[in-house]
């Protein structure tokens, strides 16, 4: 086939590889995407139960996510994220949930468990950030690679003390990354803090399924393909095995691939076409497990949705608890409740052997110490567990990066048409996602204009 003839082809239908393979075709290249689950959406996509539309990870986003939104309003989600102000926040303190403001210093200074030399010590935060500034990036995160030789707890500890860390930067934290603070880059907290300080607390209305589905059904899906293999062929274009579901193995020709697939499977597909820098910065990216117990309640426990935040200090199993109440068109059945109790790692992990319904009921125990009640009504329960969920942005991940995204014009000028995508690129949540398959598209679209 002539190599203008081939297709191109988009590995992984998460939502890095929709985002891509969306501007690809808006572009008007002819572009296939090559899922190996029956369903796009990749790990962001949950279930459906009982008409409960249950995301395996806190759906949360900030509402300042406007790529997301465009993305959303472009294949069709017209107003997918809920009305923002109606979502309240909340930190345990003493075993009770206060209410928080997290929109401005003050409000942050006023942090349960925060004293008043805490408050002082914070108003540090904003001349930091105006330090930090030109180097944080939402769109780039590896410009920050000269701040990232510090952890997250270091820099905690040192800017603001061992209180602020608890209280406020390591729940934070625990909703949004993987790995523990004492691991993690300052960088990847201080690209949440801008992400989050640019909006409020946000939740897709339908539940992120109903958006990838509705991104797949205009895209070219083929599912059930599972990419094995990927070698270079002399005109330029690529030879990609696929073991597929229904008729075993088969061979595509392509002309450019994108890559959007967690970093071990890019290694393992296209080990052969990766240089050395490339993959000394994808070998060492590590991913955190997740852990979390979704209760469908016959009644709602609150009238608004309510973001629970719980500090290591207060000593529960749950670290973060989403309650939702139902309403008509939404994840909840109208009338009905949900609580998604997202449980603490370390928890989890020691408990290594226990039977799931055993630790899922310790979890449930917790909770039930927070808010009397609130499991008498149970229709259904949930445990979800997931091994490699979240890339984990240890201290010298963006370094990595940085090195990984410098040699990528180098290698597309010697004719590569390899492009990548996916959150260990970009960051874990749905906005960087839709960002980094727009990068990988944006750097085919311009490789694709330029003169033979
Ligand atoms: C259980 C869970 C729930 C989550 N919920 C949320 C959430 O609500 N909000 C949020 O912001 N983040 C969430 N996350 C994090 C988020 O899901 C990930 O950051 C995101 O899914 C990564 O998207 P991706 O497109 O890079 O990769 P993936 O979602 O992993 O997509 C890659 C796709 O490629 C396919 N694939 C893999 N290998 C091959 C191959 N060889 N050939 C063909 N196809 C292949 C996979 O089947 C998959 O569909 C969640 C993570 C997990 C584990």
């Amino acid at each position: 086939m002539n190599a203008e003839a081939r297709p191109i082809l988009v590995v992984g239908g998460g939502f890095a590889g929709l985002s891509a393979a969306w501007q690809l075709r808006a572009a008007g290249l002819p572009v296939v995407v090559l899922e190996q689950a029956a369903k796009p959406g990749g790990r962001a996509c949950g279930e459906r139960i009982e008409g409960f539309s249950v995301e395996s990870r806190l759906p949360l986003v900030s509402s300042g996510a406007s790529r997301l939104r465009n993305f959303m309003a472009a294949v069709g989600v017209q107003e997918g994220l809920l009305p923002l102000r109606f979502v309240s926040m909340a930190h345990l303190h003493r075993g009770r949930p206060r209410a928080v403001k997290i929109d401005s210093l003050r409000g942050l200074a006023s942090t349960p468990g925060l004293g008043l030399r805490d408050g002082f010590r914070l108003l540090r935060l904003p001349r930091l950030l105006q330090r930090y500034q030109a180097k944080l990036d939402l769109e780039f995160p590896e410009r920050a690679a000269a701040l990232d030789y510090r952890s997250v707890a270091d820099f905690a500890r040192l800017y603001f003390g061992s209180n602020v860390l608890d209280r406020w930067v390591a729940p934070t934290l625990a909703t949004a990354s993987g790995g523990s603070p004492e691991d993690t880059s300052r960088v990847a907290f201080l690209l949440q803090w801008l992400r989050e300080s640019r909006g409020e607390i946000a939740l897709p209305r339908a539940g992120w399924e109903a958006l990838a589905r509705a991104a797949a059904e205009r895209l070219s899906m083929r599912y059930g393909f599972a990419a094995r293999e990927i070698v270079a062929l002399e005109d330029g274009g690529y030879r990609v095995a696929c073991e597929v579901a229904t008729s075993g193995a088969q061979t595509l020709e392509a002309r450019a691939v994108v890559l959007a697939i967690p970093a071990p499977a890019v290694c393992k597909v296209a080990g052969s076409c990766l240089s050395l820098t490339e993959r000394d910065a994808l070998l060492p990216v590590r991913y955190a497990p997740e852990a979390l117990l979704v209760l469908g309640l016959d009644r709602a426990r609150t009238g608004i949705p309510e973001f629970l935040r719980i500090p290591k200090s207060e000593s529960s199993p749950i670290q973060a608890v989403l309650s939702e109440p139902g309403f008509a068109g939404g994840r909840v059945p109208n009338g009905r409740g949900m609580l998604m109790l997202q449980a603490r790692e370390d928890f989890v992990s020691a408990r290594a052997g226990v039977a799931d319904d055993v630790v899922a009921k310790e979890i449930e125990a917790a909770y039930e110490q927070i808010d009397p009640g609130a499991t008498g009504t149970v229709r259904f329960r949930r445990w979800l567990r997931s091994e490699l969920a979240v890339p984990c942005f240890d201290v010298g991940s963006y370094r990595r990066l940085a090195r990984f995204q410098k040699i990528q014009p180098e290698l597309r000028r010697e004719g590569r048409r390899l492009y990548f995508a996916g959150d260990y690129l970009q960051g874990p949540d749905l906005d960087a996602l839709v960002v980094s398959g727009e990068r990988a598209a944006g750097a085919l679209i311009a490789d694709e204009r330029l003169p033979a």
